[in-house]
């Protein structure tokens, strides 16, 4: 389905597909909107969402701590749904990342072994 936002300038509607079960796309769902607009204003009716430390992501054992954190902090209640969907989707592909360097490096030192031994 595609999204019912039209733009009140041109009135063209948004091509983008919606969000499952929703009306509206990522950039137009009015729901993300108010969060948006929570999350900008500070002490808002909102739960306040813990500030999360910066922390490194050099390793898949860096991710891995990470998540483990993050679990930590989701069953405290101290992140919401929703950001506990992005971090672990992010971290999903960060891995995915890492697992993929780490082939090229192996496969470069096939490569160069074979050359060494022809
Ligand atoms: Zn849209």
């Amino acid at each position: 389905m595609k999204c019912a936002f039209v733009n009140q300038k041109t009135g063209k509607k948004c091509q983008a597909f919606t969000m499952k079960n929703a009306k509206f796309c990522f950039f137009h769902n009015p729901f993300l909107e108010e969060e948006k607009r929570m999350a900008r204003s500070k002490g808002g009716k909102g739960k306040k969402e813990f500030k999360l430390p910066k922390v490194p992501l050099e390793s898949p054992q860096d991710v891995q701590k990470m998540l483990a954190d993050l679990i930590n902090s989701y069953r405290a209640g101290e992140i919401s749904d929703k950001r506990a969907t992005i971090l672990q989707r992010l971290s999903d592909g960060m891995l995915k990342a890492m697992e993929l360097s780490g082939l090229e490096k192996r496969i470069s030192n096939l490569e160069d072994y074979i050359q060494r031994h022809p």
